[in-house]
């Protein structure tokens, strides 16, 4: 029996020095019910999702009752909104209820929407089910994708009445994540000038998630290279695959590198490099392309959190290392997307006319290159349909021409092609037809959706409408928190 019984917990951040956290009871939610059960988070904890108890887990959910071994928490952190540093932030509406350690590693549960806490400023500690169910498809999307993030085990509503732009229903979350470590719990302890406790945090941060740091001349430098490199793999990620974070301040960034803390989030439809889907972000801050930037500007502020404990110049030279390693992950990325195996030398420009000619067609991100890996050399009518463009033509002859210099027979390439180029995306606006039909008390299309989100390369029968593009007559994406 692999249900939630199977879950160990070694609680470390209940260890820590006292004002590390503060210890809360979470609120209990009445009339709490599950709507999804993610395969994917049950077996990252190592679950089996048919073993798992459904009433347990809606009553974990609801805030009234906590499994053997957990005490739940909220973690203290600061760090840099929009530019500007609050020291007063931390958990405000969620709860780490436990760290378990699973067959696949250490695994943090958090339940979010779980009450307000000492950290919950003017909030009032609850989370609606839009956004529970907006952050419960992302994790399924971005794990489908490859692209590293926390998951969630499960969505649940219940019967409260949350007071947002309008009311809307109350939900709690299970989130699932190796680590909530955040940059900005380090902001925290360098805004106190606590050293011990920055480099105690480091320790643990290598210890428990990156052991085998712990041998190498200087462990915490290599943990900052690390948070570097896998930071601008994140990036690389979320460029390739038509991502944008869109809340990407300090404190929504993971020292693993994960995709962090989904709000207003978006996958872009028609290809729009100045996608900005946060209805409060006026100047773009968090725009698509300013993303890669937006990154390493974070990274500074982290490396100034450890100038107490590593000297300046070699946080520069690591720092230094981020653009590079970027460029190299997207190109491997975009090159895979295009069909390309070998690697030459025209390749930036023909990506980068590829996505210039996408703009200017305003056509389809992730059809284009579903498009495209269909498509035969010899045609090149699937990508027509999607690619209203009059250097279409010419971009394909140089494409054909480039494919020339592959061995891989065609066949082979396009069905390589296809298990990277998505079929099913969690778009904006099928996210929206999940959410409504779910506050209607239909939970079946978020399955569906959930579903498909997780294996989003294979085509399935009868699923032709999830792979839609929204009409083009629909609103520019405009999301709240
Ligand atoms: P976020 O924009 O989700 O990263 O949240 C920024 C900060 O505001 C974090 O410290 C959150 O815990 C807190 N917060 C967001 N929404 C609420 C809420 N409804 N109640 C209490 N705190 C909140
Ligand atoms: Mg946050
Ligand atoms: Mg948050």
């Amino acid at each position: 029996d692999n249900g939630l019984d199977a879950l160990v917990f070694d609680n470390v951040w209940s260890r820590f020095p006292e004002d590390f956290f503060t210890r809360v009871t979470p609120s209990v939610w009445a009339e709490t019910r599950l709507l999804d059960l993610s395969p994917t988070a049950a077996l990252r904890l190592g679950l089996d999702p048919e073993a798992i108890d459904r009433d347990r887990l809606t009553a974990l959910m609801s805030g009234a009752t906590m499994l053997p071994g957990m005490d739940p928490l909220a973690q203290k952190y600061t760090g840099h909104q929009f530019g500007t540093y609050n020291p007063a932030l931390g958990d405000g509406r969620g709860l780490l209820l436990g760290e378990a350690l699973t067959p696949q590693g250490p695994c943090d549960l958090h339940l979010k929407g779980a009450g307000q806490t000492p950290y919950s400023r003017f909030g009032d500690g609850r989370a609606v089910l839009r956004s529970s169910i907006r952050e419960y498809l992302a994790g399924e999307a971005m794990a489908g994708l490859r692209i590293p993030t926390t998951l969630a085990l499960a969505v649940a509503v219940n019967g409260e009445k949350v007071m947002r732009e309008r009311v809307e229903p109350g939900a709690t979350l299970l989130r699932v994540a190796e680590s909530h470590v955040r940059f900005g719990h380090f902001e925290w302890l360098y805004q106190q000038k606590r050293s011990d406790d920055i480099e105690h945090l480091m320790h643990h941060v290598i210890e428990r998630h990156r052991p085998q740091l712990a041998t190498q001349p200087a462990p915490l430098e290599a943990l900052y290279q690390d948070v570097v490199t896998r930071t601008a793999e994140l990036i690389a990620r979320w460029q390739a695959y038509g991502f944008v974070h869109a809340v990407m301040n300090t404190d929504n960034m993971s020292i693993l590198g994960l995709t962090l803390d989904y709000g207003p989030y978006a996958f872009m439809d028609r290809f729009d490099p100045q996608l900005t889907p946060n209805h409060t972000d006026a100047s773009g801050r968090y725009a698509f392309d300013q993303q890669p930037g937006v990154a390493l500007w974070n990274l500074t502020v982290l490396a100034q959190c450890l100038t107490p404990l590593i000297d300046p110049e070699r946080l520069r030279e690591i720092l230094d290392s981020y653009e590079p390693t970027l460029q190299a992950a997207y190109a491997i990325l975009m090159r895979a997307r295009l069909g390309l195996e070998v690697e030459r030398e025209e390749d930036g420009a023909l990506i980068d006319d590829w996505l210039e000619m996408l703009g200017r067609a305003q056509a389809d991100f992730h059809r284009s290159f579903r498009a495209l890996s269909e498509s035969d050399v010899a045609g090149g009518l699937v990508l027509a349909e999607e690619i209203a463009d009059p250097q279409l033509d010419a971009w394909l002859t140089r494409y054909r021409a480039r494919l020339e210099h592959e061995s891989r027979g065609e066949t082979e390439r396009l069905a390589a092609m296809r298990r990277v180029n998505p079929l099913y995306v969690l778009r904006t606006h099928l996210a929206q037809q999940v959410i409504e039909a779910a506050q209607a008390g239909d939970a079946e299309p978020l399955r569906t959706f959930r579903d498909l989100l997780a294996s989003p390369f294979e085509a399935r029968p009868g699923m032709a409408a999830w792979a839609e593009a929204p009409a083009a007559s629909a609103p520019p994406v405009c999301l709240s928190c």
